[in-house]
This record gives C-alpha cells, sequence and structure tokens, in this order.
C-alpha cells in the first residue's frame, strides 16, 4: 500500500511529527540523511504505519501521487540540500512543506524556484518543539493556496487545539507568510522567555530569596493571568534539582539562539516599526554570552548593595502586573510588525486567526490570547493600542510596571524586556518627544530640515 504522505528529516521535529501523523491513520514514509536513523526508528515505532526508505527514489516511488513531503531539517544549506535531493526524482503537481524554521525570504526563493518545475511548495511555520510535534503542534502555513490544499486535512487533524476546540491551524497568506509569522512567533517568544528570566533575576538579586520561594511565586503566577506555556515550564525548570542543588544553579548563564529573533529585529528595523521588547531579548542573549568580560568587570565595577524599600510580597504584586503588562506589549510589537509586513508583502494575514492559532501548541500560548484574540475579532486591522481594552489595562498595571523598572535600576540588576517594554509605552503616551533636538542638531550639521509646529512646510535655521 502506497503511503499518504513522506516525511524527511527524521531529527527531533521529524520523528515526532511522524508519529503524530501516523497515529492519525495515515500512511508514513520516513527518509533521513544517515539511513540509521531510519534503522532505529522503524526498530522502535515500526508497525502497517511506516515505510523506512534508503534512497531517495525508493521514498519519492512509494507515496501515493500527488506526493505529499514535509521536510524537517534545519533551515538554510541543510533545506537547500535536501530540496534539491528530493526535487529530481519528484513530478510535476507533487508538493513539498518545509516545516522548519526558513527564513521567509528563503522560502519565497523556493516557491518561485519550484514552480518552474511544476512543484508545489508550502512553508509552514510549526511551533511546539518535540511535545507539541508530537501530540499537536500549531501550523503556520502560507504559500499558495492550492499548496495548502494539499495538506489542508492532515494539518487539521494533526495540529493542537485552540481554547475553543478548532484546530490551530489556519492559511496565513501567500509566499512567505507563514514562515513570516512564525518568525515573529519566535521574537515574541524571545521576549517572553527575556522578561521571566529577568523577574527570576529581580527576586534572586534584590530579595535573594530562597530558590524554592522563587519556584512558588513563579507557581503563582501560573495560576493568575500570567497563565502561559512559558510560565508554566519555567516552575518545571525552577523545580528540577540534582541532589539538593537546583539544577538552574548549575547551568551556565549563556543563552544561545538560532537567528529567528534576529530575522525578526532585522525585519522591524528594516520597516521601520519599533519592537524595543523583542530586540532588546535578542541584545541581552548576545551579552549572555560575554561571560568572560562580564566575570571581570563584575570584579573591577563594584556596586553598592542597597536595602530594598518595597516589602517582597508587594514586590511580587507589582511583578506580576508588569510581567502582565509587557507580555501584552510583546504581543502588540510583534502584531505592529505584522501589520507593517502585511502592507509592505502584500500576505493577506488574517489576524484574528493568527492569534487563534497561537492559542494551543505553540510556545508562546498564554491565557492573554483569549482577550486579545476578541479584540482583534472585533477590528481585524486596527491597532491593539488603540482599543478600550488595551487603555484600561494600561490603566491597571502602568504604576506597578514603573516601580518594577525603578527598582531593578536602583539596584542596579539589567532589564533588557521589562525596561524597554516600559519606555515603549511611555514614549507611546507622550504627545510630545525630545525629537525636535534631534531635527535641530540633523539641520545644523547636515542642513537636513526641520518641519516646524506653527507653520507647514520644510525650514532651515540660520545656525
Ligand atoms: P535536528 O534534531 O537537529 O534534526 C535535523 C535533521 O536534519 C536530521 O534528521 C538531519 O539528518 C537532517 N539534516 C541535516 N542536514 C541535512 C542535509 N544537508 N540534508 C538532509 N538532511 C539534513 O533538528 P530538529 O530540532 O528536528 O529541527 C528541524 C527543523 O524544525 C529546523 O528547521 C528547526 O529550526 C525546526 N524547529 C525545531 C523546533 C525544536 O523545538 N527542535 C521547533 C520548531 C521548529 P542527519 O541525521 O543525517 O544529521
Amino acid at each position: 500500500m502506497a503511503s499518504h504522505i513522506g516525511i524527511m528529516g527524521l531529527g527531533t521535529m521529524g520523528s515526532a511529527l511522524a508519529r503524530n501523523v501516523a497515529s492519525r491513520g495515515y500512511k508514513v514514509s520516513v527518509w533521513n540523511r544517515s539511513h540509521e536513523k531510519v534503522t532505529e526508528f522503524i526498530t522502535k515505532y515500526g508497525d502497517q504505519s511506516f515505510y523506512g526508505a534508503e534512497h531517495i527514489e525508493d521514498f519519492v516511488e512509494s507515496l501515493d501521487a500527488p506526493r505529499k513531503i514535509i521536510l524537517l531539517v534545519p533551515a538554510g544549506a541543510a533545506t537547500e540540500d535536501a530540496l534539491q535531493n528530493v526535487v529530481r526524482a519528484l513530478s510535476e503537481g507533487d508538493c513539498i512543506m518545509d516545516g522548519g524554521n526558513a527564513y521567509f525570504k528563503d522560502t519565497e526563493r523556493f516557491q518561485n524556484q519550484l514552480k518552474e518545475q511544476g512543484i508545489v511548495f508550502l512553508g509552514c511555520g510549526v511551533s511546539g518543539g518535540e511535545e507539541g510535534a508530537l501530540y499537536g503542534p500549531s501550523l503556520m502555513p502560507g504559500g499558495e493556496r492550492q499548496a495548502f490544499e494539499y495538506f489542508e486535512e492532515i494539518l487539521g487533524k494533526i495540529a493542537a487545539e485552540d481554547f475553543s476546540g478548532k484546530a490551530c491551524v489556519a492559511y496565513m497568506g501567500k509566499a512567505g507568510a507563514g514562515h513570516y509569522v512564525k518568525m515573529v512567533h519566535n521574537g515574541i517568544e524571545y521576549a517572553e522567555m527575556q522578561m521571566l528570566a529577568e523577574a527570576y533575576d529581580l527576586l534572586k538579586r534584590i530579595y535573594k530569596l530562597p530558590h524554592d520561594e522563587i519556584t512558588e511565586i513563579f507557581r503563582g503566577f501560573d495560576q493568575g493571568p500570567l497563565d502561559s506555556f512559558l510560565t508554566h515550564i519555567a516552575v518545571d525548570v525552577l523545580e528540577k534539582k540534582e541532589g539538593a542543588t537546583p539544577l538552574l544553579n548549575l547551568i551556565m548563564d549563556k543563552a544561545g539562539q538560532k537567528g529567528t529573533g534576529l530575522w525578526t529585529s532585522q525585519e522591524a528595523l528594516t520597516l521601520g516599526i519599533p519592537t524595543p521588547g523583542i530586540t532588546g531579548a535578542v541584545f541581552a542573549r548576545g551579552l549572555s554570552s560575554l561571560k568572560d568580560l562580564r566575570t571581570e568587570l563584575a570584579l573591577k565595577i563594584p556596586t553598592q548593595e542597597l536595602a530594598p524599600v518595597i516589602t517582597s510580597a508587594d514586590f511580587v504584586k507589582d511583578l506580576e502586573s508588569a510581567l502582565y503588562l509587557s507580555r501584552i506589549l510583546n504581543f502588540v510589537q510583534g502584531l505592529e510588525l505584522l501589520q507593517a509586513a502585511n502592507t509592505e508583502h502584500h500576505y493577506e494575514l488574517n489576524f484574528p486567526e493568527i492569534l487563534r492559532v497561537w492559542q494551543g501548541g505553540c510556545i508562546i500560548r498564554a491565557t492573554a490570547l483569549k482577550d486579545l484574540h476578541e479584540i482583534l475579532k472585533q477590528a481585524p486591522n486596527e491597532s491593539i493600542l488603540k482599543s478600550t481594552w488595551f487603555q484600561k489595562k494600561v490603566q491597571e498595571h502602568f504604576q506597578s510596571h514603573r516601580r518594577v523598572v525603578a527598582t531593578a535600576a536602583s539596584h542596579g540588576v539589567p532589564l533588557f524586556t521589562l525596561n524597554a517594554n516600559l519606555s515603549y509605552l511611555e514614549a507611546l503616551r507622550s504627545s510630545v518627544l525630545p525629537a525636535n533636538l534631534i531635527q535641530g542638531l540633523r539641520d545644523r550639521f547636515g542642513a537636513h530640515g526641520f518641519e516646524r509646529v506653527d507653520e507647514p512646510g520644510n525650514f532651515h535655521g540660520q545656525w
């Protein structure tokens, strides 16, 4: 019996997704560059549901026509290699879905190149890590609608469920829209992780709370409005011990990155959209990797330790508020970037659907997405910043956010996301900013001109 679908790449994501697809009643052919992984996979999970192919030709031959293949390999050169390898064995009308974290411009290039050969190509963001891939990921497919229709049924069956039980998959839009949305999802993920790390740092460095107490504070956060997948697994990470020692105390404080946060920030800079919380998180990871320099400077620039003026119980309440407001701002910045990209790249994004698809399976799933989704359902193309809901939330949490940032500054604790998001908000609510001085300076040294507040036109000063 021919297979319904083929999966190329049996790494963490490919093997989990292959098992998920097979569990929904599909026959799946699998192929991997190094054949040992196929043998291992078939030995471990092999039954009537799988066919393990050694050569790419067998793999392609084993599939029902038109063939449907999901590629799950690292973005960039590996994806390009794997595509070249498989395309020579495919026929016109066959379809490939790239489920890796590809750069959206590569996805658009592959789509155009493959179209010339009659192959249909779908770029699909997949979120949820190994567990998501196995039990239900959040899926963000984009490209030609026909390409989506090839995979629609299978994707609908393997996806996670949103808050109302619908599959967390929707056609995101044209060209590289799927991978663009996934890129921004990952940018938000950077900011979310950074602000949680900042909260941990504040409790540890200013209040010197015992590790187990910090764990309980995070557990409390997870049971309130901050409920999210990342808050939830932060409790798992905090709880883990080796003997009596928290594992966290043994993990080196250098954060890795694979590039999606950087791409999000580059895009934000290119399109002129401020994403300070997200971009701050990318800088924070860069700074974390400067371990030797930090260790040297810590000895050379000592600081005076001050006693906190706010009780730890009151600070925890402020912190919960600041994290909540900052979370909203992380999503707002991602959405503002997506709005600009929609205009720039003509994706035809469906904003309420994006927030619905992020409700289940993905790394940034959070209870806050329920309210954000409702707002966008009412006004799909309006900025969340203009909603009365947002303005009300700001009123509720603003002062707490300010106290948290002020406390961090007076105790020398660096904040990249919580601080950047507060400044973002302060700037947005300032009808007057000091950009008049910048314009004056630009005109003084470079005759760049300026607008006046009292009459229209372009002016120069007689400096
Ligand atoms: P992984 O565990 O490192 O597996 C990588 C797979 O790619 C292996 O099967 C490897 O084959 C294959 N591969 C590498 N170079 C290749 C090449 N030149 N030609 C053909 N195959 C090649 O990676 P993963 O975590 O499964 O990630 C797969 C994709 O999903 C990536 O784009 C990743 O960014 C994305 N993703 C990952 C996660 C996650 O949480 N891990 C979440 C969402 C998306 P060999 O066995 O021969 O080396």
